[in-house]
């Protein structure tokens, strides 16, 4: 069973990649977190809960199944179930962080057309306060559709008994432009819709693309 929880802590900026996640096999890095105790926030009997390595906002974390499973694409009905398990695992972690933050707004879900192997599912708060947080596509990936919530997932699945992903239907919405996820301002450069996020939206973390490039490769 499960071990006691705490509460999640907010994601750490500062944090560094461990030597054992670079180099070649960096889409198999999520399969080599779930075994490193720094990485990993807990887990139970289906899945581990990953702090997310480049979090795009103050609380970032990744939902895993220990199951070999690389993508919504291979799921089938029969994984409905596990799928129901990991929504509660998110709902859960969520209903933490709200004992201290309950005015945080979140959303869990997956990305349409992932970039790492092992299906996952995000978790993540809604400020996308973080300096980590510097492209348009790193905007887009959790504000657009293709940020597919985990609830349309598991519908889905139930009543098609598959999923489709329409490629390049997906990756066109990445080059959109940016909409602001509380007030809907539209921006065409992550530079004005960060400095928005800052005076519109109280966010403390500024535009800096040197210093987030320098701590990040995702
Ligand atoms: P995606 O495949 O686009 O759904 O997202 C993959 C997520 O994994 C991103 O949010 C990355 O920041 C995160 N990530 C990449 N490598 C690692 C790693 N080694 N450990 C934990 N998180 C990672």
């Amino acid at each position: 069973m499960a071990r006691a929880h705490r509460i999640p802590p907010p994601s750490d900026f500062g944090i560094q990649p461990s030597r054992s996640h670079q180099g070649d096999n960096w889409q198999d890095g999520l399969i080599t977190a779930m075994s490193d105790t720094t990485q990993v926030y807990q887990s139970d009997e289906l899945t581990v809960t990953l702090i997310d390595m480049f979090p795009k906002a103050r609380y970032h974390y990744l939902v895993v199944p220990k199951e070999d499973i690389n993508s919504v694409e291979e799921l089938s009905r029969d994984k409905i179930a596990l799928l129901e398990h990991i929504h509660q695992v998110a709902a859960d972690f969520i209903s933490r962080v709200h004992q201290k933050e309950p005015a945080l707004k979140f959303r869990f879900g997956y990305h349409a057309v992932p970039s790492m192997r092992r299906l996952h599912l995000h978790i993540i708060s809604q400020d996308f306060d973080s300096p980590r947080l510097y492209k348009q596509h790193h905007w887009n990936i959790f504000n657009t559709e293709y940020f597919i919530e985990s609830q349309i997932v598991i519908d889905t699945l139930r009543d098609a008994g598959s999923i489709e992903i329409e490629k390049d239907k997906y990756e066109s919405l990445l080059g959109l432009r940016m909409k602001c996820n509380r007030c809907g301002k539209k921006y065409n450069d992550i530079r004005g819709l960060k400095d928005h996020l800052v005076q519109e939206h109280g966010n403390s973390w500024n535009y800096s693309a040197s210093a987030a490039r320098r701590q990040s490769r995702c």
